[in-house]
């Protein structure tokens, strides 16, 4: 592995994500030599601890994500980490920080790499970026580099998203942000683009002609759990399909990109979300539907969770149609769905090819069924793999067809090596490879589409609740399809 040369600046750095998800994926890089002597963690966030606190709250976080905290290795990692209590809102506490990177990078020769990592309440984001850089924070040295990373959600709305680009972007250019898409680090995410232009056999099909229908599901069994006051003001729309939903459809639709690099790569994703039809509020209203969860047994509805109010209209599900206006796609659509309290926890792309045009086993006399449309699935969780079904002969003396599946799920060997999105992610950070995260023009597309039916919703009183829980979602996300004459592949 290549060793990378970074000072990392976690803000937000004693929260939820940073000890479960960054500090865990830190030391995975330290183990495979990406990280190893110069470099440095700063964890900063408002609580005041000092620096033998923090190694402990991180030596527990590597202990709890199932490493040997005890080992050498463990130690000499955690050796590099310092904390710096700080409130983002005062700018004077910046120079504190700005002394304390200075110190690390003399100490651990980092040659000014700074990489500003942004774990917190999205409304600091804009203060955070415009201190680092007024206060100085930000390298000036000119082989340096500079790197903003930011979770999710990024913005609310195409309004607020864009101010809060704007504000970023007085401090650090495009190619300085990081946008966090988490589900960009996942392995067979990656592997669309894989699947998709290292195949004659798939990517020449891979149109209007061929495919009858793509459909994306990213289906979770739980309900809202502690995230509840977060996610009642966001709601399954914005916290899905905005950012996770409108990826992965992107890397499905794009046209080849030049080559393989982020600058092609992003090229292609905003030219097919450029053609992605804004639906007009008549088509925004068939095209998408919504549901929220009610009771089973001693499962409350979702309104009788803790901290949602009791007459909430957030939903908890949605289930829609996209439809691309370009002569790859015009008349293929993709169904998207996504929810809680769902029957099973996975993600899941099913392409739905079409079915030969004549069916020459269907003559009068014969008795065959009819054929089956051949399916390609990409599973992405939680089994990683592919699945392709096609007809074949039954083995016996009459002719019959029967669909049959060519399976290839990674197994539990090669899945325990897969590295985590977290761990995938922070290394392309340290490579300055934006290939998986989210641009700004993507991501301002994306909620101009999302808008749209937003707009739609908050006029109307939706009918909630409307869905069992352990179900696949309300009958209005059946009807969806139906209409068109097709299914939902995955059902129950
Ligand atoms: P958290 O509430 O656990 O942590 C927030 C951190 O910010 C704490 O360290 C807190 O001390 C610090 N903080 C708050 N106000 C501050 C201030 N004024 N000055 C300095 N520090 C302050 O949050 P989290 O769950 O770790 O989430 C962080 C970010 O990651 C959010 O944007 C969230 O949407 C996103 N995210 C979290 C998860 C997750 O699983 N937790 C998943 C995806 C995205």
């Amino acid at each position: 592995a290549t060793e990378r040369t970074a000072l990392f600046m976690f803000f937000g750095g004693t929260g939820d994500l940073a000890y479960r998800k960054l500090y865990p994926s830190l030391f995975n890089l330290y183990r495979k030599g990406n990280l190893r002597t110069h470099f440095a963690v700063i964890g900063t966030s408002r609580q005041s601890i000092d620096d033998d606190k923090f190694r402990a709250a991180v030596k527990k976080s590597l202990a709890d994500s199932g490493n040997r905290a005890d080992s050498k290795e463990a130690s000499d990692f955690i050796s590099h980490f310092y904390y710096q209590s700080h409130d983002v809102t005062d700018t004077a506490h910046y120079s504190v920080l700005k002394e304390l990177a200075e110190k690390l990078d003399k100490k651990y020769k980092l040659q000014g790499n700074r990489i500003f990592y942004l774990s917190m309440a999205p409304q600091f984001f804009g203060t955070i970026a415009q201190d680092l850089k007024s206060q100085g924070l930000m390298s000036t040295d000119k082989d340096a580099f500079n790197r903003l990373v930011i979770e999710k959600p990024f913005g609310r709305d195409f309004d607020s998203a864009k101010q809060l680009n704007d504000a970023l972007s007085k401090s650090f250019e495009e190619e300085q942000i990081f946008r966090i898409d988490h589900y960009l680090g996942k392995e067979m995410i990656q592997n669309i683009e894989a699947l998709r232009f290292g195949n004659t056999l798939v990517e020449s099909l891979w149109n209007n002609r061929y495919i009858d229908n793509i459909q994306v599901t990213l289906s979770e069994k739980l309900g809202v759990e502690e995230r509840a006051s977060y996610y009642d003001n966001s709601g399954a729309l914005r916290d899905m399909v905005q950012n996770h939903i409108m990826q992965i459809v992107s890397l499905l639709a794009m046209e080849q990109p030049v080559a393989f690099t982020d600058t092609d790569i992003r090229a292609e994703k905003v030219k097919a979300l450029r053609s992605l039809r804004v639906y007009n509020v008549a088509d925004a209203a068939t095209n998408f539907v919504r549901g929220q969860y009610g009771s089973v047994n001693d499962q409350p509805d979702y309104r009788h969770e803790d901290n949602v109010p009791v007459d909430s209209t957030t939903e908890t599900f949605v289930a829609g149609k996209l439809l691309f206006d370009n002569y790859r796609w015009s008349g293929t659509p993709f169904y998207v769905r996504t929810g809680k309290m769902l029957a099973d926890k996975f993600t899941r792309v099913d392409v739905v090819f079409k079915r030969p045009l004549v069916d020459i086993f269907a003559f009068p006399q014969s008795q065959n069924t009819p054929l089956a449309a051949n399916v390609l699935t990409i599973f992405v969780e939680p089994h990683a793999g592919f699945s392709l079904q096609l007809n074949a002969k039954t083995n016996d003396t009459g002719f019959q067809t029967e669909p049959i599946k060519l399976d290839y799920i990674v197994g539990a060997e090669k899945s325990k090596d897969t590295p985590e999105p977290y761990e995938r992610l922070i290394h392309d950070v340290m490579k300055g490879d934006g290939t998986n995260f989210s641009s700004w023009p993507e991501v301002s597309y994306a909620w101009k589409f999302v808008d749209q039916i937003r707009r739609v919703w908050d006029l109307q009183e939706p009918n909630f609740p409307n869905y069992t829980p352990h179900s696949m979602g309300p009958a209005a996300a059946e009807e969806l399809i139906q209409r068109d004459h097709r299914e939902w592949i995955y059902r129950l």
